[in-house]
């Protein structure tokens, strides 16, 4: 069963600059891809036209079966986690705000709320005091950590994940990388992970799509491209 799928999907924008070119792939319920190429590719345009940020200007994108021209653009983004480099936590609120954010929106009482952020903190191996922290209070990992929790808070279909770990140190990256991976498998989403980094890109991928000048030039497991002369 096909989660994400783009059909020779093309994105010109308003100056002329065709950053999407006749891109077609798949992503499978549950599966992690990871888009890897270097700056300028079309890796975060590809990721706007998932969550309707942006219009295709050609082509069919279709989440869980049924084309975002037929989906409601607000629930359809709601069903969309969305993690970016600069997390963007709202300094005002605490963390255990922050991760609630979407389960308010969607109108989750009280309880429901705090039972979900506790578990979310747990799962990003938080002490739960830190939820009545403010952002500056935390590291730059743990920041990054509760951006996770709170893409992940309403239970998306969809995590995109664009150059999450890009802003940190490489320590930090590395061990954001390893404890990723193990939440990984206790959730029931599907992933798409930008990366420039192709080590990156293998390490946290079921699947590694290539990406140059808008297209993808190579799709393959870690392990095929890996053993790929
Ligand atoms: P990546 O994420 O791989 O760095 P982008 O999707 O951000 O690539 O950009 C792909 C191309 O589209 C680049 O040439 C970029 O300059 C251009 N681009 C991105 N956003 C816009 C925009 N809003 N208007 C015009 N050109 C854009
Ligand atoms: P990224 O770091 O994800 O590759 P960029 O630095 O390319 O992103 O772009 C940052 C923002 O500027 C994005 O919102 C992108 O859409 C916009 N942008 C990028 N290139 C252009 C461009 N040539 N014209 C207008 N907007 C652009």
């Amino acid at each position: 069963m096909s989660m994400i799928q783009f059909e020779n999907v093309t994105k010109t924008y308003g100056d002329g600059t065709t950053a999407v070119d006749g891109l077609s792939f798949e992503v499978k319920a549950g599966e992690t891809l990871t888009l890897v190429g270097p700056s300028g590719c079309g890796k975060t345009t590809t990721m706007k036209m998932i969550n309707a940020l942006i219009p295709a200007t050609e082509g069919t994108i279709s989440i869980d079966g049924v084309s975002i021209d037929d989906c409601d653009t607000i629930e359809l983004r709601r069903s969309i986690g969305y993690v970016v480099q600069e997390i963007g936590l709202l300094d005002h609120m605490t963390v255990a705000e922050n991760i609630g954010i979407v389960p308010d929106l969607l109108g989750w009482d009280d309880d429901r709320i705090e039972n979900r952020v506790d578990e979310l903190l747990e799962l990003i191996e938080l002490p739960l005091e830190s939820g009545k922290q403010y952002p500056s209070e935390l590291s730059g990992g743990q920041r990054q950590r509760v951006g996770v929790a709170r893409a992940l808070a309403a239970n998306p279909q969809v995590l995109l994940m664009d150059e999450p770990f890009g802003a940190l140190d490489p320590i930090t990256r590395d061990s954001l990388q390893d404890e990723f991976l193990e939440i990984q498998s206790e959730l029931d989403v599907t992933i798409v992970f930008v990366t420039h980094d192709i080590d990156e890109a293998l390490k946290m991928g079921d699947k590694v799509a290539v990406m140059r000048n808008g297209d993808i030039v190579q799709c393959d497991t870690p392990k095929t491209i890996l053993s790929d002369p």
